[in-house]
């Protein structure tokens, strides 16, 4: 009984005592999922390539989709691992304000997340590991409709996605004359980014700049 409710308790994701990176033992409950070795080994990885993004200024990426790193982002969506965000957001804040000082950006932001995601989640994945690093965002954008998350989506529905993105009411006049820091977690074909700079030109912006935790391989 007592070992029924233990796997229970951890099917639940409210406590693992295995790394999900490495398979080590977990000391601090806090953290859960990924070991202190297996987060101190994250390290920033330049990409070689950078590809163009179509109405983005300037961008940078921390590491690569893969590893301890896809890991972590993998756990903070799934499992809504809030601490680990936050604990990622500690690992990439010295890159993401060198980042910052260079860009100068008046308005730090993030895509929205879907309301059906934000629900069944509770949070906004990319807010939370701007916490962790201890940097002001606003929230300018946000989604409607109701749609599958985009992974595996044929490039037609990936488009009617990135349609969902729009400004809110009120950041429009926010955005005039801006600066902007999109910050999100992982670039994969980069067109939510390039959707939501040009959305951010459109209304007066005067740069976009982004920032992503990973680039998918
Ligand atoms: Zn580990």
């Amino acid at each position: 009984m007592i070992r029924f409710f233990a796997e229970l308790i951890k099917s639940l994701g409210m406590c693992q005592e295995d790394c999900i990176s490495c398979g080590g033992k977990i000391s601090s409950w806090q953290q859960g999922f990924v070991c202190e070795n297996c987060i101190n080994s994250l390290k920033p990885h330049h990409p070689a390539e950078y590809k163009r993004l179509d109405y983005v200024k300037s961008y940078r990426v921390f590491g690569l989709y893969e590893g301890t790193l896809k890991d972590v982002i993998l756990s903070i969506k799934f499992n809504a691992n809030i601490p680990l965000a936050h604990w990622l957001g500690k690992v990439i804040a010295p890159y993401l304000w060198e980042y910052i000082d260079s860009t100068k950006p008046d308005i730090i932001t993030t895509p929205a997340i879907n309301l059906r995601r934000y629900w069944s989640r509770g949070f906004n994945h990319a807010e939370e590991i701007l916490k962790g690093a201890e940097v002001p965002y606003i929230s300018v954008f946000k989604r409607v409709g109701f749609q599958a998350p985009s992974a595996g989506l044929k490039k037609e529905e990936r488009l009617k996605v990135v349609q969902t993105h729009l400004l809110k009411d009120e950041a429009i006049d926010l955005l005039e004359n801006k600066k902007v820091l999109i910050f999100d977690d992982v670039l994969t074909t980069g067109a939510t980014i390039t959707r939501l700079a040009e959305l951010s030109l459109m209304v007066g912006a005067l740069e976009v700049h982004a920032f992503f935790v990973a680039k998918a391989l």
